[in-house]
C-alpha cells in the first residue's frame, strides 16, 4: 500500500462560488489550528473546476477573507482551473487499468434505475454528450477511520454507483479532481465539513484504483436544527466581514468547542490566533452542532 509522507501537511479548497462565511470558515481555521498544532504546513486551493456555479471575484474575496485572519497557505494557491491535463493524465491511466468507461446515460435514464449507474442504457441518438465514469464493482466496500467522527463505512456501487469523474458538459468532476490534487499536494491531513463524509469513499476508492496513499480524515461538524437537518440558511452561511474578523473568530472558536476564555481577549484576529495555537483542545471539538450551540457566542457586535 503506497504510504503518506512523514510530515503533516493539512490543506483548506474552497470552491468559489461566494463569499466566505462562518462555516467555510470554521473548517479554515479548525485544519489551520490542527495543522499548526501538528507543527505542519497547510495549503489552499482553489476548487474552480465547475464555472456554472462559480461567483467572479469570489476566489479573490477569500483569500482576502483568510488573510484577515492570518490564514495564508504555506504554499503559492494551487488552482485547479489550471490543472486539466492532470486531471487528463488520471484519467488515461485509469482508462489503461479499464477502470473507467464513456457513458451518455441521461438523467432520466439514470432515474429508472433509482440515480444510481449500474449499466448503461443505449443511447437513442448521435448527439448525446458523453460522460466518463469510474467502473465500481458489486461489493465495493470501503471501510475507514475518521478521527472524529468515528468509524464509517460504505458499499459504494449500492451508495454512489459507477460515479462520474469527467461530466458531460466536459467539466470535470470533484471527485477526481480532489483525489488527484491531494496527492499530489502531498496532504497527509484532510479536514473538512461533514457534509463531505459521505464522498469519501468514492475519494477512497479512487486513491486505490490509482495507486495513491489514503490520508487521514477529520470531518468537522455541520450546523443542524433540532430535528437533525443540515440548516444552510443558519448563522454558519453569515458572509464574514474581513474588515472585522474578531466576532467571527470568536463564533467559530465557539463551534469548535472551545472554552471562550481560552480566546486571548485582545489583539487583532491575527495574533489572537496565533497565540491560541497552543491552547486549542482537539478533543473538544462536538461531532455535530446545533444551531443554538454557538447561537450566542455569534454575536456579532
Ligand atoms: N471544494 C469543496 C467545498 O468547497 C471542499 C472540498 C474538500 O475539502 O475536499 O465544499
Amino acid at each position: 500500500m503506497p504510504s503518506l509522507p512523514p510530515r503533516y501537511r493539512g490543506r483548506f479548497a474552497p470552491s468559489p462560488t461566494g463569499p466566505l462565511h462562518l462555516g467555510s470558515l470554521s473548517t479554515a481555521i479548525g485544519s489551520w489550528l490542527l495543522a499548526r498544532q501538528a507543527g505542519g504546513e497547510w495549503l489552499v486551493r482553489i476548487e474552480d473546476i465547475d464555472p456554472p456555479r462559480e461567483v467572479p471575484g469570489a476566489a479573490q474575496s477569500q483569500l482576502r477573507a483568510l488573510a484577515a485572519f492570518g490564514l495564508v497557505s504555506d504554499l503559492p494557491v494551487l488552482y485547479q482551473s489550471a490543472r486539466s491535463d492532470r486531471y487528463a493524465r488520471a484519467i488515461d491511466l485509469l482508462r489503461s487499468a479499464g477502470r473507467v468507461f464513456d457513458c451518455a446515460c441521461s438523467r432520466s435514464d439514470l432515474a429508472a434505475q433509482g440515480s444510481i449507474h449500474r449499466r448503461c442504457v443505449p443511447p437513442a441518438g448521435e448527439h448525446r454528450q458523453w460522460a466518463i465514469r469510474l467502473r465500481v464493482e458489486d461489493g465495493s466496500v470501503v471501510e475507514s477511520e475518521d478521527a472524529l467522527q468515528g468509524r464509517f463505512h460504505q458499499d459504494v456501487a449500492v451508495a454512489a454507483g459507477d460515479f462520474v469523474l469527467k461530466r458531460a458538459d466536459g467539466y470535470w468532476a470533484y471527485q477526481l479532481a480532489v483525489v488527484v490534487d491531494d496527492a499530489e499536494q502531498e496532504i497527509s491531513d484532510i479536514v473538512r465539513g461533514a457534509d463531505l463524509l459521505d464522498s469519501t469513499p468514492r475519494q477512497i476508492l479512487l486513491q486505490r484504483a490509482l495507486g495513491l496513499p489514503t490520508p487521514r480524515y477529520l470531518h468537522l461538524p455541520l450546523v443542524i436544527d433540532e430535528s437533525g437537518q443540515k440548516l444552510s440558511k443558519s448563522l454558519s452561511s453569515i458572509p464574514v466581514d474581513p474588515a472585522d474578523p474578531v466576532p467571527a473568530l470568536r463564533a467559530v472558536w465557539a463551534m469548535l468547542g472551545q472554552e471562550p476564555s481560552a480566546l486571548p481577549a485582545s489583539g487583532s484576529a491575527e495574533s489572537r490566533l496565533l497565540r491560541v495555537v497552543s491552547g486549542f483542545q482537539a478533543d473538544r471539538i462536538p461531532r455535530a452542532l446545533s444551531a443554538i450551540d454557538f447561537g450566542p457566542a455569534a454575536d456579532r457586535s
